[in-house]
């Protein structure tokens, strides 16, 4: 939408269908005062909006009991990314108690200054050595970890090609780092090609994940790879959904394609699989000494509390020795997908245990969205701008704890509630 947005809305621009995408641009007088169009529209949307922000009154684990219309609703939670079920592990829990004991609750200072600890330490290199890697460091949050990684390397002659399906924490680095931004299309080598010919003789940055956010589906590595080895530009891979869910070993991504030796600069996040908090990056020592000066989140922020290094450094220890919650999760996501599938459900190009459930209309997706909930299924809206306006779907994440039995009573609500209302918009195949 275009035009003056600090001004009353007409009904008929309401059912015009805004989006967060038209809102972008403030036009009060004031920055702290938002366009009062915005302030309208979500005053209007309250009921859509009250899907968003749901308040969890137990763990995350597969099943779990979230505040729904001001009630405890129990729910099967296909919304956490609990990916290997570890959130809510015995042995997880009192690591980080015992680890609280010792060491109270907060780091209390930068990790350059005095907010490290032997703990910290300890997972900086136990996660080099599982990633076959010279060093890696820790960072509070994993956005903060691709913020800083990104803007710390990159310099204002630089450019960052990106995939345009790239996590918005990758995108704001690049923007951070006031290089140039480039991008290609979604997992396509021509298009990468394109991409790097066009500032052939610069310094590039080639930016991909391991496992896409939205759709749950890989990266193309192998073609990505060669063509960006073919124009000598370094690669950095964003692992967050893929470490320890995927690989033989559980070592990402890059693990599964067998292509880690052709990676320089592997980052992670500790709050999926890991079930805890914060990011990591991992590569040569000479690029990680450069980046704990360089990279301000990292430098400039807290380090993170120990209790969680503690539950990390166990939950890496426990995926190591249970390789069995790599096979549940993957023949759950199986399970699941394939199902979706037979009652006509579009997943789009989900391979993994991330998939979305296409509805491809707004308010269809919001009613329906509401009525899940009502019947105690708890999945994630994905509203346009986050996906293409004709792909709003909700995002489904299996994970290695849900039973054959939620999985089925999930179906059976999809097959009351989704099925029958995108059969009617023709959605359903
Ligand atoms: N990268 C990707 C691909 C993500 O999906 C996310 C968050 N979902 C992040 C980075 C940021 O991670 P965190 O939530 O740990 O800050």
């Amino acid at each position: 939408m275009s035009g003056n947005l600090n001004r009353q809305l007409s009904e008929r621009e309401f059912d015009a269908k805004l989006s967060l995408a038209d809102f972008v641009v403030g036009d009060s007088d004031d920055p702290l005062v938002p366009p009062l169009a915005f302030t309208q529209w979500r005053q209007a949307g309250a009921w859509e909006a009250a899907l968003y922000e749901p308040e969890l009154l137990a763990t995350a684990d597969a099943r779990t009991t979230i505040n729904y219309g001001g009630k405890p609703r129990s729910v099967i939670n296909l919304c956490s990314y609990n990916y290997l079920g570890l959130a809510n592990r015995p042995e997880v829990i009192a690591a980080a108690r015992d680890a609280l004991s010792k060491y109270g609750m907060g780091a209390c200072g930068s990790p350059l200054l005095s907010g490290m600890t032997d703990l910290h330490r300890q997972l900086e290199r136990r996660v080099a050595e599982f990633l076959d890697r010279e060093d890696a460091m820790l960072f509070n949050s994993g956005f903060g970890g691709a913020l800083g990684t990104i803007s710390g390397l990159l310099r204002k002659t630089d450019v960052a090609v990106l995939d345009n399906r790239s996590h918005l924490s990758l995108r704001d680095g690049a923007v951070l780092s006031r290089s140039r931004v480039d991008r290609f299309k979604h997992n396509d080598p021509a298009s990468l090609d394109a991409a790097l010919c066009r500032r052939r003789g610069k310094r590039q940055l080639v930016i991909v994940e391991g496992i896409y956010s939205m759709d749950g589906d890989f990266a193309s590595l192998d073609g990505l790879l060669d063509v960006a080895e073919s124009h000598n530009a370094s690669v950095f891979i964003d692992e967050a959904h893929s470490m320890l869910g995927c690989g033989a070993n559980g070592r990402g991504a890059a693990e599964h394609f067998g292509v880690e030796k052709r990676i320089p600069l592997v980052y992670g996040t500790f709050s999926k699989a890991f079930a805890a908090l914060g990011g990591f990056v991992t590569g040569r020592v000479e690029t990680l000494d450069y980046l704990r000066y360089y990279a301000h989140s990292y430098a400039y922020s807290c380090a993170l509390p120990p209790a969680i290094v503690a539950a990390v450094l166990r939950a890496l220890e426990i995926a190591g020795r249970e390789p069995e919650l790599r096979d549940r999760l993957w023949s759950n996501a199986k399970y699941f997908r394939d199902r979706l599938n037979a009652l006509g459900i579009d997943t789009g190009a989900s391979t993994t245990y991330i998939m979305p459930l296409v509805v491809g209309d707004r308010a269809r997706m919001y009613q329906l969205g509401h009525e899940l909930r009502r019947r105690g299924l708890f999945v994630a809206p994905v509203d346009f701008p986050a996906v293409p306006e004709d792909r709003i779907c909700f995002r489904a994440c299996v994970t290695a704890n849900h039973t054959q039995a939620d999985l089925d009573e999930a179906l059976n609500i999809v097959a009351d509630t989704l099925v029958p209302a995108l059969r009617q918009s023709a959605c359903v195949s």
